[in-house]
């Protein structure tokens, strides 16, 4: 099978044709029908987060499952399934909370040595190992994954928006249901209106949100924004829009969601709020990057800084939740899906991305076969 090889920063991306094993038992083998491109996909590519390479990419995904390992129960052949970048190890303190995303075994193992759970790679190129991206490596015709990393959906959601549920969707949706817990009628603004900051603005409008101002300064982006319930749109940056919300809300917004994680962006998330207000960090820096805010305007204002992680989502529960809610037409997910390409163009996408040109670029392992 073909898979989109990453060997280091400074190297271009390559689709090379590469062995993948049998899942072991806990695991299962998927036929990746798409996989959506995401701002991490760029932090990896650009060598912000270390990784152990070479790796196969992507952590954003949804296909068929063809095969089951041992002790596998609860998925079958033909079951359509959306990826986890989380896999829950299930034994460790987060994950008998039902805290997944915190899971230490993904921390400590599975992410940081490129592995699955039993310590090894099921990839591997002419005998070299090849390493998985977080347990998914979804730039790919076939994954072999954790049986907890692949959350069985209903069929008749296309695989192409079950694809966003993995990552940018429960991302953004989450931070507001899940992490910040929004109340009806409070205040929200988002920064950034990528595909995560996007969902944010659906959350919002799920959540009951009285005002939800989104802020991008890029038009493209703020006219889906709209269109996907925000009140109000502020085409800045968000030093600029710092003021405007403000003046909106007459004096903060009760829930600022940074969806970008410049040091900027977090500082000015802050300074939005109202007093007793919540900045949610959605979007994830470089590793290294600090930001800055005065701590006595947070602690006498009684201002909360939180952060969250793929939405403080539990995939297990709240994929097939947001799989029904799209098919209710209450989740738009279509909509993000600006552009679909081949694993070819994997290195086009992500470029597309970093300029601001798509949404989200889904890539579709079958589409270049089919042609
Ligand atoms: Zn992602
Ligand atoms: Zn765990």
């Amino acid at each position: 099978m073909r898979g989109v090889v990453f060997s280091g920063p400074e190297r271009p991306l390559e689709l090379a044709e590469l062995e993948l094993a049998p899942p072991r038992p806990g695991e299962v083998l998927v036929r990746i029908a798409a996989a959506g491109v995401c701002r991490s996909d760029l932090h990896s590519r650009q060598g912000d987060w270390p990784r152990r390479t070479p790796l196969v990419m992507g952590h954003e995904g949804a296909g068929t499952v063809i095969e089951v390992g041992a002790e596998v129960s609860g998925l079958a052949p033909g079951d359509h399934v959306v990826l986890s970048w989380q896999p829950a190890c299930g034994r460790c303190r987060p994950c008998l909370l039902g805290l997944p995303q915190r899971c230490q075994l993904m921390a400590s193992l599975v992410a940081p040595q490129g592995v699955l759970y039993d310590g090894t790679s099921r990839l591997s190129r002419r005998g070299e190992t090849v390493y998985h991206y977080s347990g998914v490596s979804s730039f790919a015709e076939e994954a072999v994954v954790p049986a907890t990393g692949a959350i069985a959906v209903p069929a008749d959601v296309p695989l192409s928006s079950a694809a966003l549920i993995g990552c940018c969707v429960s991302t953004g949706v989450g931070a507001v249901l899940w992490t910040a817990r929004v109340e009806e009628g409070a205040t929200v603004a988002v920064v950034g209106c990528g595909a995560v900051g996007l969902s944010a603005v659906e959350g919002a409008v799920l959540a009951s949100a009285a005002r939800i101002i989104a802020i991008d300064p890029l038009e493209q982006k703020l006219q889906l924004a709209r269109e996907l319930g925000a009140t109000d749109a502020l085409a800045a940056r968000s030093t600029e829009a710092v003021g405007q919300v403000r003046e909106l809300t007459r004096g903060g917004a009760d829930y600022v969601f940074d969806c970008i994680g410049l040091s900027e962006t977090v500082s000015d998330s802050i300074r939005m709020l109202a007093v007793g207000g919540t900045a949610v960090l959605v979007g994830l820096p470089a590793v290294g990057q600090e930001a800055h805010f005065s701590p006595l305007e947070v602690g006498e204002s009684e201002r909360r800084i939180v952060g969250s992680y793929y939405g403080s989502c539990r995939p297990a529960v709240h994929f097939p939740y947001l799989a029904e809610l799209y098919l209710q037409g209450r989740l738009r997910i279509d909509q993000l899906v600006t552009r679909r390409r081949p694993l070819e163009e994997a290195e086009a996408a992500l470029d597309d991305l970093e300029r601001g040109r798509e949404i989200k670029t889904v890539l579709e392992p079958g589409a270049a076969r089919r042609a």
